[in-house]
Formats: structure tokens, C-alpha cells, sequence
């Protein structure tokens, strides 16, 4: 079969033949689509990853049946009290797909059973691979922040844009974007944002910001933008961090992270996406483009998500 593989930490993907990956304990099953993640960028810089490695966690495949599913990509013990309610995406020995095991930049992967396929119905394979990771996990920070009847959210990328459509569609929540690129800012507002401005601008206060960047100056921001008793959620993989102390933070904030969605987080997004409420724009690449797809995202010239197919 054919993947794109990482061989070393930074250098290029190179597009293989591969053998199909064995059974083993899991399930064969073949790829459908992928979406391409800015995690996978930072797993691609990163010295972390075990190699040769193929990434790719947001991955659509052919059920047993044939039937188009997405990937629950959280592949926990399956003991611990966080795997028995259904959220393996906090186990301590979660294995992440495409992270720590191979994943969707390929015509196939083994997933552990049939328990983590969820149906995706007359869904688009390409439309919906996004919801494993951007979907699911900005659901479950919009979730975990709310109620509130206001929020800012930074960064306007995959995440953010399906986070203002969760603060709109599920929190009857006003929604400020804040991005540095106006063709970002303008998306933000199609969906559904009410206003939507560059970080340098006046901003008021909010009860909630969630943070999709995670740079020290996007945290920074988001210090500067919350209430008092207020959340920042921190989402992004920028590496950066802000003090936290009596006197750092506005008197009875909340500060958490928030990571891959849970069981039901996936079931939830895919109902909505289902009904047709979510929009999920994406742009269709070929597997053997995974490369290129990766640059554009590093430049930041993607206002969509980019999805592989093999
Ligand atoms: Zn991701
Ligand atoms: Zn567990």
C-alpha cells in the first residue's frame, strides 16, 4: 500500500510502498480520508516521534460492511475509570493514531475493533474526517467552558473555526475572533462570529476565551481578555506559556487545557454534522500531495481544512 512516511524529524515526507499493515490484535481497515492537522506539523518538527512513522489523526475508513466511519483515534487500556466512561482520550496510557501508532497518511491502517468506528452516514468521507480531531476536540473546550454568554476565541484555524460554530449552535454564545489574518477574519464571521478583529485591536472583556494558538502572546491575550471569575481555555500546540499567581491572573479565573474529545464528544459533533448544521470546509488533496499540504499549512495560507485521499 501506499503512505506517506516520516523518516527523521523536519525532512519531507516520502511516498512509499509499503506492506499492508498486519492485523495483529486490531482491525485492518482502508483509508478514505485524512485531514492534515497542524499537530502534525509539530509531530513532524518534533525528535518524540517513534520512526519511520506515518501520521494522520483524523481519519475516515471503510468499516467492515464497507461503511464509511470515522476513527475514534483515542485508543486507551480500556481498565482505567477515564476508558470505562467512555473518554480514553484522558487515559494515562492512551495511544493516539497518527501520534503513537500510524495513522491516516496512507491507503490503510489497524485500529484496536470495530468499537472505535463510528458511522458517518450520507456524510462527505472528506467533510467529515475533520471532525475526529478539529471538530471533536474544540467541542469538547467549548463544552467544558460554557455556560457563558460571551466568548473570544484566538486563532481562527481549523479548531477555532468549528469552535465559533459550537459557541453559536450549541451555547447560544456571542462569539469574538481574534486572528491575524483577514481572510481568517472573514471566514470567522461567515461563521457566525459576531465581530472579528486582528489581535492588536480593542477588545472588551470576556467571561470566556478559548486559545487555538497557545503562543506566550497569544496567552498573554488571553490573560489580558478574560473577567474576573472567568475561563481560559488552552487549546493550541504553540508551546508557550503565561505565570499563574495570586497576582498573574484576573482574581477567580479558571485556567485549563483541553485535549482530543471524548466518546460522546464524537457521537454529538457527528449528530450535528449529520443535521446539517455544521460547515466543514474542506479541500481535497491526494494522499501523494501530503507534503505539500503540510507547507501550506505551515505558511498559513489554508482557510479551510486540508483532507488527503488516497
Ligand atoms: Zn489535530
Ligand atoms: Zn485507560
Amino acid at each position: 500500500m501506499r503512505a506517506a512516511v516520516m523518516h527523521s524529524p523536519g525532512s519531507p515526507l516520502v511516498i512509499e510502498e509499503r506492506p499492508r499493515p498486519r492485523t495483529g490484535s486490531g482491525l485492518m481497515v482502508e483509508v478514505l480520508a485524512c485531514g492534515v492537522c497542524h499537530t502534525d506539523l509539530d509531530l513532524l518538527g518534533s525528535e518524540l516521534t517513534r520512526t519511520p512513522h506515518v501520521l494522520g489523526h483524523e481519519v475516515v475508513v471503510a468499516g467492515p460492511d464497507g461503511e464509511p466511519c470515522l476513527v475514534y483515534g483515542s485508543w486507551g487500556c480500556r481498565r482505567c475509570l477515564h476508558c470505562r466512561s467512555g473518554d480514553e482520550a484522558m487515559c494515562p496510557d492512551v495511544v493516539i493514531v497518527g501520534v503513537h501508532a500510524d495513522g491516516g497518511y496512507a491507503e490503510a491502517l489497524v485500529v484496536p475493533d470495530e468499537s472505535y468506528l463510528y458511522p458517518i452516514g450520507d456524510l462527505d468521507p472528506a467533510e467529515a474526517a475533520p471532525l475526529a480531531d478539529a471538530g471533536a476536540t474544540s467541542y469538547r473546550a467549548v463544552r467544558r467552558a460554557m455556560p457563558a454568554t460571551r466568548a473570544v476565541v484566538i486563532g481562527v484555524g481549523g479548531l477555532g473555526q468549528f469552535a465559533i460554530q459550537w459557541l453559536r449552535l450549541v451555547a447560544d454564545c456571542s462569539v469574538t475572533a481574534v486572528d491575524t489574518a483577514p481572510d481568517k477574519l472573514h471566514r470567522a464571521l461567515e461563521l457566525g462570529a459576531d465581530e472579528a478583529c486582528p489581535p492588536t485591536a480593542e477588545m472588551e472583556p470576556a467571561p470566556v476565551v478559548l486559545d487555538f494558538v497557545c503562543t506566550t502572546e497569544s496567552l498573554q491575550l488571553a490573560r489580558s481578555l478574560v473577567e474576573r471569575q472567568g475561563r481560559i481555555v488552552l487549546v493550541g500546540g504553540g508551546g508557550g506559556t503565561i505565570a499563574v499567581g495570586m497576582e498573574a491572573i484576573p482574581y477567580e479565573t479558571w485556567v485549563t487545557n483541553s485535549i482530543m474529545g471524548s466518546r460522546s464528544d464524537v457521537t454529538t459533533v457527528l449528530e450535528h454534522a449529520q443535521r446539517g448544521n455544521v460547515d466543514c470546509h474542506v479541500e481535497e488533496l491526494p494522499l501523494d500531495d501530503a507534503d505539500t499540504a503540510l507547507g501550506r499549512l505551515r505558511e498559513g495560507g489554508v482557510t479551510g481544512r486540508l483532507v488527503l485521499k488516497p
